[in-house]
């Protein structure tokens, strides 16, 4: 069995939704790729679905209050 550690760890920069902040995440071996991001703290988890789909879970901190939206 090869690992393609290129792919594993291969960095996925994507700006903080709540306040902007450009966050590295490292996608692991199913795919999903985590964000905290360092100046609001939300935590964001995305999942590759397809081609064309990718799902995005984005949690608030408790006691963090919500910047946008
Ligand atoms: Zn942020």
């Amino acid at each position: 069995m090869k690992t393609n550690y290129e792919e594993l760890w291969t960095t996925v920069p994507m700006y903080c939704p709540n306040c902007g902040t450009i966050n590295d995440g490292y996608r692991n071996s199913e795919g999903k790729i985590k964000y905290e991001c360092p100046r609001c703290g939300l935590v964001m988890v995305r999942t590759y679905k397809n081609r064309r789909h990718d799902l995005l879970e984005i949690t608030i901190p408790e006691g963090m209050a919500r910047l946008r939206g």
